[in-house]
């Protein structure tokens, strides 16, 4: 049972009890049933084969690439590599810059080191908190080896409009849709668009393999390259091609793991809209909270839930998530701070970029605990607690400004 809050002394940032026992997470944390996922590790136990493209992962590229409706899917032992070997095969050769947004998953940049490749950070679309075609479009010059179309946390980005302006200047252009896995776009599925999309089955995606990602693509070629990087550049039995391989390969057990994930997705997605429609009809009744809405017609996978804090909020941003923390609601800022703001120090020549819709947008979202492990109860719970913080504002901020935190 939450526990009750009686007075502002009560709130766990003054010293009370926090109002959940155990923390509630942003994280998807969903758990497949534990016999369907004994039932796939069957597969290559008996087999005896563990790794290196076993039945697991051979079944689970085979019913990724049917998901997404597209020819190729290449399972990596996370989206972190499926990432970085995409870009570097596909980055134009002899050319530096990859364009990517600034407002986006905190990892981009050294995603882009470790293809050798410099982030050259574009704004985004105030409406869509995404990048679009005329953002992508302003960051290009004759050193851009690659396009990284990233999608927001919430619905889509502009995939028509950024896959317009790679075809025109002839850059390759590959998407993170990591958040969009679910998606339609434009009455097609994510997974076809580009040159190739990148996903992630970490614990906290829609799809858990504990860990893991995979991509998926059209062209043949990449798809055969990329599956010989991940597994150190093997072309035959002890011949190695002559691209830069690595070891990325998905185990089977975390491949045994997504399959039974997978099974259960349009169910999770059922339980997401629940939740998000319990965050919905509850935050009706708060000013200054609100949320972004899913697009129907993206034919949503309402996995994450992110809220507008607006000036008739009485705390900043940062303010709500610390106080809600505090409370075990782990709530968090959206990408903040943006990658331009927090420059690793290969890039300290960037350090007056001026990003000036991400940076205030920046301080105006966060994410609200959602996935398998919330139930609506809990969104209650956590609807009552802002209710409550909204109501003792007043008090709260004297309070606040009393004690540093
Ligand atoms: C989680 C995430 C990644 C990285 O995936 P891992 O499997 O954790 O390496 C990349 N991009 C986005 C948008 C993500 O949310």
């Amino acid at each position: 049972m939450p526990r009750v809050k009686n007075s502002v002394d009560d709130l766990a940032i003054f010293g009370g009890d926090p109002i959940f026992v155990k923390p509630k997470s942003t994280s998807n944390l969903a758990t497949p049933n534990f016999s369907a996922f004994l039932d796939y590790s069957r597969l290559f136990y008996r087999e005896k084969q563990y790794t290196n493209n076993g039945p697991c992962n051979r079944l689970l590229e085979e019913r990724l690439a049917r998901f997404h409706d597209v020819d190729h899917c290449i399972t990596f032992s996370s989206g972190f590599w499926a990432l970085a070997l995409t870009i570097q095969k596909l980055a134009l050769p002899s050319k530096n810059k990859i364009i990517m947004p600034s407002l986006t998953y905190r990892r981009m940049a050294d995603i882009a080191s470790w293809a050798g490749l410099e982030p050259v950070f574009c704004e985004v679309n105030p409406t869509s908190l995404a990048m679009d075609a005329d953002t992508t479009a302003a960051c290009i010059d004759t050193d851009t080896a690659i396009i990284l179309g990233a999608h927001p946390i919430v619905n889509c980005c502009d995939v028509h409009g950024i896959e317009q302006v790679a075809r025109e200047n002839r850059i390759p252009l590959v998407f993170d849709s990591v958040e969009s896995v679910f998606e339609c776009y434009e009455g097609r599925r994510i997974g076809s668009f580009g040159n190739a999309e990148a996903f992630s089955m970490h614990a906290c995606k829609l799809i858990n393999g504990f860990g893991g990602g995979y991509i998926t693509t059209n062209d043949e070629s990449l798809a055969k390259d990329l599956a010989a990087a991940r597994g150190f550049g093997f072309v035959g039995i002890d011949t190695v091609g002559v691209t830069n391989g690595m070891n990325a390969k998905l185990n089977e057990m975390h491949a045994a793991m997504a399959l039974a994930s997978l099974d259960e997705v349009t169910n999770q997605v059922e339980l997401n809209q629940e939740r998000f429609l319990a965050y919905q009809s509850g935050l009706a009744t708060i000013t200054g909270i609100e949320l972004i809405e899913f697009n129907p017609d993206q034919r949503p996978g309402y996995k994450n839930i992110v809220a507008h804090i607006s000036s008739t909020w009485p705390f900043s941003r940062d303010e709500t998530v610390q106080i809600l923390n505090a409370e075990k609601v782990l709530s968090r800022a959206y990408y903040d701070p943006p990658l331009h703001k927090r420059l690793p120090n290969h890039l300290q020549h960037q350090k007056n970029t001026k990003l000036a819709t991400t940076e205030r947008l920046s301080k105006q979202y966060l994410n609200l605990p959602c996935g398998q492990q919330v139930t609506t109860d809990d969104i209650f719970t956590i609807i009552e607690l802002l209710t409550f913080i909204h109501h003792h504002a007043e008090l709260i901020k004297i309070k606040l400004s009393k004690c540093v935190i």
